[in-house]
C-alpha cells in the first residue's frame, strides 16, 4: 500500500534536496554580499584590547539547507592570545558551526526525544546528517541558553524592570497555581552527599519542583470547573522550593494573577507551599489536594484498624466527611480511642495532618464555587515534561543537562517557544550558546 504513489515520493524527495542544494547556494551569495566583517585593521577584543587583522577566515557553517561556506574577517588579540571574527557575532554563530536555524530544529527533535533519535528525526525530516553527540550538546546549549533567558526575565519581572500588560479581556475568573516534584535519574557524581533512595542509602535522583499556572473561565453542564485551552504555563527548577518561589512569583505577575477575581492555590499539603503561596498571593483560597487527603485518611484507618470495630467501615464513613469537608468530625472520630506510647505519637502526626489542613479541606465548598479539589493538573504536567522525555530507562542525566532539556520543554509547553528564537522589539536578543 505503501509502495502507491512511489514515483511521486522520489520525486518530491528529488525536488526538495535541489531546492535545498540552490537554497543553499543562494544563502551563501547573499552572505557574501553582506562582506566578511571587516571592521579595518584593528578591532576591539572585548576585553579592552586592541585586536589585529589577520586575515580572511572562511568557516563552512551547517544551516537548514545543508553546509554554507562564510568568508570571515580574522582579528587576532596579542594580550589575550585569542582569536575571533566578528561576523560569527553578527550571524550569531560564534563558537558553533550550527546555524540558528538549525540549532533551533535540533532544541526542537532533542527536546522531544532522546538525542540520538532527535539526530536521526532532523536527518530524515530536514535532511540534514547531525551526529547524536553534536544534537547534544546543540540541544543543551539552546537549553541552558533558554534557562538563563528565563531567569534574567523572572528578575527583571521581579524587580519591576519589566511591567508585563495586564491580561487581555475578558479576564478569566480564576487562576490557578499548582505546585508538584519528581525525581530525574542522574549519574552517581551528581548526588554525592546527598540522602536518597538507593540501596545504600545514597540518592539516585534529583528533583525537579514544577509550578503549573492555568486559568479556568466556565463550568460545564454538571458544574465542574473547565480549564482553559491553551492557558497552561510552567515554571522548574533542580534548586529546591527557595528557588521554585522566586520562578513562581514572576510568572504569577507576568500574568497579571492579581487581576483575576479568585486565585486558588492546590497543594500536596506540605508546609513550604503554603508559606510560598502565603507570600506570593495571600488572599488565594488554598486547597489540599483531595488525593493527597485520601491517602492520609487510608494511612489513618489502617492506624487505627486493629481497634476499630469495622475498619472498612470506618474508613468508608471518613471518607464521606471528608468529600463533605467536614475534618471535624474525622479527627473527633479518630480521637475517640485512646492509645498509648508509641501509637499514641503516631496517631497524633497522622490526625495532625488534617489538623493543618483543616481550612484547606472544606471540599463540598470548593466544589459549590466551582474549584477543582484535586491536583491532577500538575501530576499530568510532571509526566508530561518531565517523566515522558528525561526519566526513560538507561538515563543519566548531568542536572545541567536535564535542567536546560526541561527548560526547552517548559518554554514548549508554556506556548512561548517562538520567543526563545525571535525577540520581539525592545528585547534581548534569542539565546545562542557556543558549543
Ligand atoms: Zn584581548
Amino acid at each position: 500500500m505503501l509502495g502507491a504513489g512511489a514515483a511521486l515520493g522520489v520525486l518530491e524527495q528529488a525536488m526538495r534536496a535541489a531546492l535545498a542544494a540552490s537554497g543553499a547556494a543562494l544563502l551563501e551569495a547573499v552572505l557574501a554580499g553582506d562582506g566578511d566583517g571587516y571592521a579595518g585593521p584593528h578591532a576591539e577584543c572585548g576585553h579592552g584590547h586592541r585586536a589585529s587583522y589577520a586575515g580572511c577566515r572562511p568557516k563552512v557553517i551547517t544551516t537548514v539547507l545543508g553546509p554554507v561556506r562564510v568568508a570571515r574577517a580574522w582579528y587576532h588579540c596579542r594580550e589575550c592570545e585569542h582569536g575571533f571574527a566578528p561576523r560569527d557575532e553578527q550571524l550569531g554563530v560564534p563558537g558553533t558551526s550550527l546555524s540558528p536555524g538549525l540549532a533551533e530544529m535540533i532544541a526542537r527533535a532533542g527536546a522531544e526525544v532522546p538525542f540520538g533519535k532527535a539526530a536521526a528525526l532532523v536527518k530524515d525530516l530536514a535532511g540534514v546528517a547531525v551526529s547524536a553527540k553534536t544534537t547534544e550538546r546543540s540541544a543543551e546549549a539552546s537549553g541552558a541558553a533558554a534557562r538563563a533567558a528565563a531567569e534574567a526575565e523572572s528578575a527583571a519581572i521581579r524587580g519591576r524592570r519589566i511591567v508585563p500588560l495586564p491580561p487581555a479581556g475578558p479576564v478569566p475568573d480564576m487562576l490557578y497555581v499548582e505546585v508538584d516534584g519528581t525525581g530525574v535519574p542522574v549519574r552517581a557524581t551528581e548526588t554525592e552527599g546527598r540522602r536518597g533512595k538507593g540501596e545504600d542509602g545514597s540518592a539516585r535522583t534529583r528533583e525537579v519542583k514544577l509550578a503549573r499556572l492555568f486559568t479556568v473561565s466556565r463550568l460545564d453542564e454538571a458544574g465542574r470547573p473547565v480549564t482553559d485551552a491553551g492557558s497552561s504555563t510552567y515554571v522548574a527548577t533542580f534548586d529546591g522550593k527557595d528557588a521554585l518561589a522566586p520562578l513562581v512569583k514572576a510568572e504569577y505577575l507576568r500574568r497579571g494573577g492579581d487581576h483575576h477575581r479568585q486565585v486558588v492555590a492546590l497543594g500536596d499539603g506540605a508546609a513550604w507551599i503554603w508559606t510560598m503561596a502565603g507570600d506570593l498571593y495571600p488572599h488565594a483560597t488554598h486547597i489540599t489536594d483531595i488525593y493527597h487527603a485520601r491517602e492520609h485518611l487510608h494511612d489513618l484507618a489502617a492506624h487505627l484498624a486493629f481497634i476499630t470495630p469495622d475498619p472498612p467501615g470506618w474508613l468508608a464513613s471518613r471518607l464521606k466527611e471528608l468529600d463533605a469537608g467536614d475534618i471535624e468530625a474525622i479527627i473527633g472520630a479518630a480521637r475517640a480511642y485512646p492509645l498509648e506510647g508509641v501509637k499514641a505519637s503516631e496517631l497524633d502526626t497522622k490526625i495532625g495532618y488534617f489538623e493543618h489542613n483543616i481550612h484547606r479541606m472544606r471540599y463540598a465548598r470548593y466544589r459549590r464555587l466551582g474549584m477543582f479539589t484535586g491536583s491532577g493538573h500538575i501530576e499530568a504536567a510532571c509526566k508530561q515534561i518531565v517523566v515522558q522525555r528525561a526519566k526513560q530507562s538507561g538515563m543519566h542525566w548531568t542536572v545541567q543537562g536535564a535542567a536546560s532539556i526541561i527548560a526547552l520543554r517548559t518554554q514548549h509547553a508554556s506556548g512561548r517557544w517562538d520567543e526563545l528564537w525571535t525577540p520581539g522589539p525592545g528585547q534581548p536578543a534569542p539565546p545562542r550558546a557556543a558549543i
